[in-house]
């Protein structure tokens, strides 16, 4: 190990945050010159803001940040791809030694980064942020995202409990998320896929200062089936199972209604319908399952769409600059 301090890189995904944008930087710009401070790490660590191609004065605040601060930088995305989406584009657009990757709002406590950075030193390359309450979100939203941690549990998907998008990863636990090609994406999901040493530091998560969720029901139903689909192939095996037992239960009808049919216990062509219907149905079913399991591979196969488009990199322009 050299003594030479390890470069940092906080990427913020930022969708029609301007309303807080601007505490956020302020306390950011703070925290990171402590960090710098404190010889926790090098004086070219930097802040990305990644502008998920927002609707309100987002771009211009990021810009304005930039120009006047040099440890700010602004990713902008050509349109909304989603939080998942603007967090890979920063992750993989700069270089660094450790990422952190926050929210705009602050919920998550960022001066653990802190600690995260120690267990980083201690030689974590994956350092998760776990919220220890979840006081500020409404019933609703306790209980959906306890379904949710249990469910995936449930259909063996590995991912750390009450874990959001807070986590610092080394470069090469990057690089090994780098080496995924999934279009489907539930970074959590992937993360813990990696591999490598983990840790886990604990926070108290607070509520959102200002402005409101930038998660809709449907975004978050997307995000979950996203994460139950491309992550699991459960549902369908089910299905294949459900049909199989339906063969099997129609196998013991057919012989059941056999026998009464011998005993002439039957009104005439009650047993030839009952025979089709149910061998059909459990047939349809089981032979829906293979196909399901077959589309599914397909599905995530295909779709080999860029994930992100980049639009405006604020790095670009002030190297342009220099160069001219
Ligand atoms: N976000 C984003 N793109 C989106 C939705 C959200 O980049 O399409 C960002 C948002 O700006 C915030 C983070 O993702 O920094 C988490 O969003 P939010 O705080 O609204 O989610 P919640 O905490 O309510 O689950
Ligand atoms: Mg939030």
């Amino acid at each position: 190990m050299t003594n030479k301090l390890s470069r940092l890189l906080i990427v913020m995904p930022c969708y029609n945050e301007a309303e807080i944008l601007p505490s956020t930087a302020d306390k950011m710009e703070k925290l990171l010159e402590k960090l710098i401070k404190d010889g926790d790490v090098s004086s070219d660590s930097k802040i990305c803001l990644v502008d998920d191609g927002s609707k309100d004065g987002t771009r211009e605040i990021i810009r304005n940040l930039c120009r006047k601060k040099k440890c700010f930088s602004l990713l902008g995305l050509s349109r909304n791809f989603g939080q998942q989406e603007a967090i890979l584009a920063g992750l993989f657009h700069q270089d660094a030694d450790f990422y952190v990757t926050l929210d705009a709002d602050l919920q998550d406590d960022p001066t653990v980064i802190k600690k995260m950075i120690a267990k980083a030193k201690e030689g974590a390359d994956i350092v998760y942020g776990v919220r220890n309450n979840r006081d500020c979100d409404g019933l609703f939203k306790k209980f959906t995202a306890l379904a949710f941690y249990k469910l995936m549990r449930l259909l063996g998907v590995k991912s750390v409990y009450n874990h959001a998008e807070f986590r610092l990863m080394s470069r090469r636990a990057v690089e090994g998320v780098k080496q995924f090609p999934e279009r489907n994406l539930f970074l959590r999901g992937i993360v813990t896929l990696v591999g490598f040493k983990s840790a886990e530091v604990f926070y108290k998560r607070l509520p959102r200062l200002s402005g409101d969720t930038k998660y809709s029901w449907k975004k978050m139903a997307a995000l979950a089936w996203n994460a139950v689909s491309s992550f699991s192939v459960v549902p369908l095996r089910l299905v294949t199972f459900a049909g199989f037992m339906m063969c099997l239960v129609s196998l013991l009808f057919l012989g059941l209604m056999f026998y009464w049919w011998a005993n002439g216990q039957t009104v005439h062509g009650w047993f030839s319908l009952v025979t089709i219907i149910t061998v059909f149905s459990s047939a349809q079913l089981l032979s829906l399952g293979v196909i399901g399991e077959y589309v599914a591979k397909i599905f995530v196969e295909v779709k080999k769409r860029p994930l992100y488009i980049i639009d405006e990199d604020s790095d670009e322009i002030s190297q342009n600059i220099t160069k001219k």
